[in-house]
């Protein structure tokens, strides 16, 4: 399955654009629960996790305690782990070659903020490809 856009409500993005804020300097990370339909991915929940990466203010790694908790809530449910989110605390929503070396899951979309001492600056959606991350459109909803 390829990506072509994410779809997520302007409040979880608003709130993820929150907690990017609030964990400045430091990396913070969500995993965004939802539905496919075609090429689109459908956010409907984002449960934010504590990151325990070794050095949180360059990388991110999930609490594997809140993807295994997500897996077994969502097991036969038509709901799945849909994708993740992290912040960049240099501001650029850009995806890092330390990112593209941790991704694991072709079929996850990322949604990446940036955000600096001032606040979040932008917020950008990505697949995977096989060699890259590729932008894909990420758009708002009202509900
Ligand atoms: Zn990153």
């Amino acid at each position: 399955m390829t990506v072509s856009a994410v779809s997520l409500a302007a409040a979880d993005l608003a709130a993820l654009a929150r907690a990017a804020e609030e964990t400045f300097p430091d990396e913070a990370c969500a995993i965004l629960e939802g539905t496919v339909t075609g090429t689109v991915v459908q956010v409907e929940r984002v449960h934010l996790a504590p990151n325990v990466a070794a050095d949180r203010r360059l990388a991110f790694e999930v609490d594997p305690r809140v993807l295994l908790r997500l897996h077994r809530e969502l097991r036969g449910t038509p709901r799945d782990i849909v994708g993740v989110w992290h912040s960049h605390p240099d501001g650029n929503a850009t995806p890092s070659a330390t990112d593209f070396a941790r991704t694991y899951d072709p079929s996850l979309a990322w949604i990446i903020t940036g955000v600096t001492g001032a606040g979040a600056t932008a917020s950008r959606a990505f697949r995977v490809d096989s060699v890259a991350f590729a932008e894909v459109a990420l758009t708002e909803r009202r509900s």
